[in-house]
C-alpha cells in the first residue's frame, strides 16, 4: 500500500485536467460539447493522452467510448471497470461526467508509480452520451458496453434533422461493430462511478464524499382536471368547479406524501396548462407533470397509489374529473452492498466519513447495472448547483475522491471467491 498518499497534489492536478477539458467547447464564451461532435473527437483524443500517459493502453469502441486499459496478472483476467461521460448539456459546468474519468486516471497514474500491479485487469472509460443532449437518447455509449444498446437508437435525429446513425457513421464508426463493444460478464468484476452529487446534501453535512446506495427509481405522470368554465364575475364560489384550484390541491397533496415518505423521495410539479387561460375566465381544464423519484421501488409504487387516491378524492370534493396517465417509468439501480462497504472504508482510510445516499439524477451506472454490480462515489459540490457554469468542487474535495479510488483498489482483493461478487449482486 503506497504510504503516503499526496491527495492534495492529485486535486491540484484533476482541477487543472478539468480546466483543459472545458477549454474543448462548441462555443467560445461556455462548455458545450455535445455527443459525436468535432468538440467530442478533440475531447476524447485529450482523455486518450492522459491514458496513454498515466501508462494504460487506450482504445475506442463503436460508439466513440474512450477506454484505457491497464492489464491485470494475465491477459484474460477479469476487469474492474471505472468511468463517467465527457459530453455535456448546453452550457454546462466542467465536472459533471469528466470528474468520473479524470479521478480514476489519476489513481491509476498514481498507482503505477507507486509500484502497484493488482491481479485483476482494470478499465477507464470515457461515454459520450449520458446528459442525451443531442439525440433523444441516453446512455447509449454505456447502454453497449453492456451489450443492450437498442438499434433503434440509430434512426434518432438530432434538432438539425442528422440521423444518429449518419453521425456516428461521420464520427468514423461502423454500426455494425456496436455488438462487439460489449463486455463479456463473465470477464467483468464491477463497475465505479465517481459523479459530483448535483445535489446540496454533502455541503449541508459538511463531508466531501458520498457513497450513494441507490440510483432512484423515477415516475412521469401526467394529470388531467377538467371542471366547468364560467364568467369569473357572475358564478358565485360555491357554485364553481375550478380546475385549477383542484390541480394545486393535488400538488399540495403530492408535497405531503413525498415529504411523509420520509426516505428522500423527491416530487416536482414542473408544468402546468391552464385552459382556457383566460384572466377573467374559470379555469375548465389543467393538465399538469408529476416527476416521483425514490430510491425504493415499493416506496415509490406505494407513493404513486397513494397520490391517486388523494387526487380522486380531491375531484371527488370538487366535483371535477381527473384522469392520471404515467408517461414514464424507470426502476431503482440498487448499487452492491460490497462495493458501497469498499468505498466507505477507502474513505474512511483517509479520514473521511462519508454520507449513504441515494442519487436523485440518472447516470451511466444504470445501464452498467446490466452487465454487472456497480458502486458510486459522490463529490460534494458547491450549493448542490450543476448543469451551470456555477458548477465547482474544490480540488481538496477531488483529491479525497482521488485517493479513495487509489485505496479501493490497491485494497481490492481478487479472486475472492469465484463469482462471489456477482451472485450476491444478484440476490441484493
Ligand atoms: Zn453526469
Amino acid at each position: 500500500m503506497s504510504p503516503s498518499l499526496d491527495t492534495a497534489g492529485l486535486g491540484a492536478r484533476a482541477a487543472e485536467m478539468l480546466d483543459e477539458l472545458a477549454q474543448i467547447s462548441a462555443s467560445a464564451d461556455h462548455l458545450t460539447r455535445f455527443f459525436l461532435t468535432p468538440e467530442h473527437r478533440r475531447g476524447a483524443d485529450l482523455v486518450a493522452r492522459w491514458m496513454r500517459q498515466a501508462g494504460l493502453e487506450v482504445t475506442e469502441d463503436a460508439l466513440g467510448t474512450v477506454r484505457g486499459h491497464r492489464p491485470g496478472a494475465s491477459p484474460d483476467a477479469p476487469r474492474l471497470l471505472f468511468g463517467s461521460h465527457i459530453d455535456t448539456v448546453e452550457n454546462a459546468g466542467r465536472f459533471d461526467g469528466c470528474l468520473g474519468v479524470v479521478l480514476p486516471i489519476l489513481a491509476l497514474d498514481w498507482l503505477a508509480r507507486s509500484g502497484h500491479q493488482a491481479p485483476f485487469g482494470i478499465d477507464v472509460l470515457a461515454f459520450g452520451d449520458e446528459e442525451g443532449s443531442r439525440f433523444p437518447t441516453t446512455l447509449s455509449a454505456s447502454a453497449a458496453i453492456a451489450g443492450i444498446f437498442s438499434p433503434s437508437m440509430l434512426a434518432a435525429r438530432d434538432s438539425d434533422g442528422v440521423r444518429f446513425e449518419d453521425a456516428l457513421r461521420a464520427y468514423g464508426k461502423d454500426p455494425a461493430d456496436i455488438p462487439a463493444a460489449a463486455y463479456d460478464p463473465a470477464r467483468v468484476i464491477a463497475y465505479v462511478e465517481a459523479h459530483i452529487e448535483q445535489g446540496p446534501v454533502l455541503e449541508v453535512e459538511g463531508e466531501p464524499l458520498g457513497i450513494v446506495t441507490a440510483i432512484a427509481g423515477a415516475s412521469r405522470l401526467s394529470v388531467t382536471v377538467t371542471g366547468e368554465a364560467g364568467h369569473a364575475g357572475t358564478v358565485p364560489m360555491r357554485l364553481r368547479h375550478d380546475a385549477l384550484l383542484g390541480a394545486a390541491e393535488m400538488a399540495l397533496a403530492i408535497e405531503r406524501i413525498a415529504v411523509e415518505a420520509g426516505d428522500g423521495m423527491v416530487a416536482t410539479v414542473g408544468r402546468v396548462h391552464v385552459e382556457p387561460g383566460a384572466v377573467n375566465v374559470i379555469p375548465a381544464r389543467v393538465v399538469f407533470t408529476v416527476d416521483l423519484r425514490s430510491g425504493s421501488d415499493l416506496s415509490r409504487r406505494t407513493a404513486l397509489e397513494r397520490l391517486e387516491r388523494e387526487a380522486h378524492h380531491v375531484a371527488d370534493r370538487r366535483g371535477l374529473g381527473v384522469v392520471i396517465s404515467a408517461f414514464h417509468e424507470v426502476g431503482t439501480v440498487p448499487c452492491f452492498p460490497d462495493l458501497q462497504r469498499r468505498l466507505a472504508e477507502a474513505a474512511a482510510s483517509l479520514g473521511a466519513r462519508p454520507v449513504w445516499m441515494p442519487s436523485g439524477a440518472g447516470h451511466d451506472g444504470q445501464a452498467v447495472s446490466r452487465l454487472c454490480p456497480i458502486g458510486m462515489l459522490f463529490v460534494r459540490c458547491r450549493g448542490g448547483i450543476s448543469h451551470n457554469p456555477a458548477e465547482y468542487a474544490s480540488p481538496a474535495d477531488m483529491g479525497l475522491a482521488a485517493g479513495t479510488l487509489v485505496r479501493f483498489i490497491e485494497r481490492f482483493e481478487w479472486p475472492g471467491p469465484a463469482g462471489s461478487l456477482r451472485e450476491a449482486g444478484e440476490s441484493a
